[in-house]
Formats: C-alpha cells, sequence, structure tokens
C-alpha cells in the first residue's frame, strides 16, 4: 500500500553535514499517527496486467471516468492569472456555489477538497483528548484529521445493513463529543441516510458533519437545507465526485453562522487557487453536460449492480454512490482484487475486519464493467494465476 508519507524524501547526511539526533520530538498526536491509506500505486496493478500504468482501469477512488467538463483545458490554457494570488474571500465562487446548492452565499466557504474542511472543522473543535464519533465503516479522513488534533475516535459500528446506530452513538456521548462525522451516502456502503436520523442527531447539540461526497448520485435534495436550521449542523460536499475536479482539489461546506465565522479565521487565505476556481466556474456553466454524465453513471451503477449480482459467491450490497460494495465467501478479498488486476483492474480494499472480504469498486465506463464481471466470473470459478 503506498503511503503519503515519503520517507524516501529526507535530506540526505552528508559527510559534511552528519546526522544528528533530533533533539525537538513531534507532538505526541502526531507521534502516535498512522500514516493515511491511499489507493495503491496503479504501477502495481499494471504489472500484475503487464500493461502500461496508464492503461489500468483505476476503479480504486470514485473518480469520474468521463473526466471534466470538456470546456475546462480550454479554460485553463486561457488563464493569464497564475503570478496572482486567489481572492481569500472566495467572492466569484461562493454565489455560483450557493445557487448549485440552493443555499444562501454567506454559509458557503470552499476549500482544497472536502478534506480541508474536515481538518479545519476538527481544528476549530478539538483539543486533545476531546471526542468524535466516527460510524465506521467509513471514510478515513475523519479519524486521521481527529489524530492530528490530538483528538479520540469513539467508533459506533453501523448496524449489519449499514445504518447509522442512532441509539448507540446518544450512548457513545460523553461531555468531550464535540464532533459527529456521517457520511451521506457513506463510503465504502454506498447507503444513504436518512432524514429522521439525521434530525435525531442534530438533536445531539454536538456539531455533525453530513459528508455529501456522492449526494449527486443519491436521488435525492441535498440535506443542506437542514444547515439553516439547526446552528449545529454542517454539510460537505465536493467538485471531485460528479464534476470530475479531483485533481485540481476543490470541495466546499454549508455552515451555520456561528461555525463559519470560526473557519474563515483559521482558512490558509489562499486554499483555492486560481485553476480550481476557474475549473468551477466553467462546471457550472457546463452542469447540463455533466448531469447527463451523472445519470450515465447511475444507469451503470445498476448495470454492474445486475451483473455481479449474478456472479455466485458474490455479495452486492444496494448503491445510491458511485460505487459498490461488493463481498466475497472468502476470509479475504485477495484472491479477487488480485483477478481483478489481471485484468487490469484497480480497486480498494480493506483493513476494517467487517470488510476484509470486500471490495470497493467504483461505477466506471460500460468496458470497465465488462472487465470487472469477466474478472469476478473467473474469480467465481475459482481460476488462480495470470
Ligand atoms: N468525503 C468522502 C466521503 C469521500 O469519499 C471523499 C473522497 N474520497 C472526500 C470526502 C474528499 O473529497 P475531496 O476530493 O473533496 O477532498
Amino acid at each position: 500500500m503506498r503511503l503519503r508519507s515519503r520517507p524516501d524524501s529526507r535530506p540526505m547526511a552528508s559527510a559534511e553535514q552528519p546526522e544528528r539526533p533530533l533533539v525537538v520530538p513531534v507532538r505526541a498526536a502526531v507521534a502516535r499517527m498512522a500514516p493515511y491509506a491511499a489507493p495503491e500505486d496503479p504501477s502495481v496493478v499494471a504489472a500484475r496486467a503487464e500493461i502500461p500504468p496508464d492503461q489500468v482501469i483505476k476503479l480504486d477512488a470514485n473518480e469520474n471516468p468521463y473526466g471534466p467538463s470538456p470546456e475546462i483545458p480550454e479554460t485553463l490554457a486561457g488563464l493569464e492569472v497564475f503570478n496572482r494570488y486567489p481572492d481569500p474571500e472566495q467572492k466569484a465562487l461562493r454565489p455560483p456555489v450557493a445557487a448549485y446548492a440552493g443555499v444562501d452565499p454567506d454559509s458557503v466557504l470552499l476549500g482544497n477538497g472536502s478534506d480541508e474542511l474536515i481538518d479545519l472543522l476538527c481544528r476549530i473543535y478539538l483539543e486533545p483528548g476531546d471526542e468524535i464519533v466516527d460510524c465506521t465503516p467509513t471514510f478515513g479522513m475523519y479519524t486521521f484529521s481527529a489524530d492530528l488534533c490530538g483528538g479520540r475516535r469513539i467508533e459506533v459500528p453501523r448496524t449489519p445493513d449499514w445504518q447509522v446506530d442512532v441509539p448507540a452513538i446518544y450512548a457513545a456521548l460523553t461531555s468531550r463529543t464535540k464532533l459527529i462525522f456521517v457520511t451521506a451516502p457513506n463510503n465504502p456502503t454506498g447507503n444513504d441516510l436518512d432524514e429522521t436520523a439525521a434530525r435525531a442527531l442534530a438533536a445531539t447539540g454536538r456539531i455533525v458533519v453530513i459528508d455529501e461526497a456522492y449526494v449527486e448520485f443519491a436521488g435525492r435534495p441535498s440535506f443542506a437545507r437542514l444547515v439553516a436550521e439547526y446552528p449545529n449542523v454542517v454539510v460537505l460536499r465536493t467538485f471531485s465526485k460528479w464534476a470530475g475536479l479531483a485533481g485540481l482539489r476543490v470541495g466546499y461546506g454549508i455552515f451555520p453562522p456561528g461555525i463559519i465565522e470560526h473557519l474563515w479565521k483559521v482558512k490558509p487565505p489562499f486554499n483555492v487557487n486560481v485553476a480550481a476556481e476557474a475549473a468551477v466556474l466553467a462546471t457550472l456553466h457546463d452542469q447540463p453536460r455533466l448531469q447527463v454524465r451523472v445519470a450515465q453513471l447511475i444507469a451503470e451503477r445498476a448495470r454492474m449492480h445486475a451483473a455481479l449480482s449474478a456472479v455466485s459467491r458474490l455479495k452486492v450490497w444496494p448503491s445510491v454512490a458511485n460505487y459498490l460494495l461488493v463481498q466475497t465467501d472468502e476470509p479475504t478479498s485477495d484472491r479477487l482484487k488480485d483477478r481483478l488486476a489481471v485484468h487490469g483492474v484497480a480497486v480498494r480494499t480493506y483493513a476494517h475486519p467487517r470488510l476484509r472480504n470486500a471490495v470497493r469498486i467504483s461505477v466506471g465506463l460500460p468496458a470497465h464493467t465488462d472487465a470487472v464481471v469477466t474478472a469476478a466470473t473467473e474469480w467465481a470459478r475459482g481460476e488462480e494465476g495470470a
């Protein structure tokens, strides 16, 4: 597994400058931290399939296989502001993003991906020893960002069909619980959060972060409207998935006034770069085309669900996101992952005890689905080797 830390990037001790022991230790929270486990480098699957890395069918990071709006390359090529810092107040972006989300522009703040907003929320709420509620299995960044602040993650397992366990969350609350993270639809299980549960969580009074990175695929209105009703509810969204802008790093949050005022203070001033800014504006102009692609992905999700459900020994969970969680009847998903790799397909696997036998497969193009189904069928027949 490729990790974010780069041990090979340390400066080399030279003959003139002998290596000396570090006398200043890192903070205890950092010393304890595990690096974030990012998806494996495509070269691993490329080597297994004996293909160049750019031919790997990347279904491991829920990226958009159609790419961004075709207007974006031209928009970026025509930009003449690369020597200027972006607007720290995000004035050009907030009104159209707010219009897209159907909320007040004053409630919107953009981040370097929604990852940055998760980090900032942890930083404004968590003193060392404070707690977050993490509804597992789920997206890993909540724990990562909380750990960095010296926060404690209180794990509240999801029910057998992956629903958020509201009574168990209530039972887990302590005077130190500051944040409750809930992903809707959940990554990697693909199920959604219902509004009754969202409102029950809001009633805890803790800061409830509803992460809607995949809401465009969910066929329901966003919970963004709850932000105007509750002073403690936050909704996070992103341009990485539906709009195909993962590489430009731009997400946003919808926040009540009492929260956003503090985020404005701590946000790095130039967190959304000029290329991302231009790309978001072009994306919002090109919405009808991008929405057609979202509809194609939703249709492809149904096709992949049906085709994989017909493969024996697989359990394919229903999903309202752009990926499927698929469990095998084996103790681990190693053999299925390897069979997919033989066909050049990269998928996500998990260390979580409930998901050792699972893979998460992003919805791709129809040809990608065909490769997945071929590989899964071979796996079910017990085929081994290249
Ligand atoms: N939330 C969830 C649930 C995600 O799956 C992801 C991306 N994997 C993110 C947030 C982060 O998205 P962004 O690219 O906007 O940082």
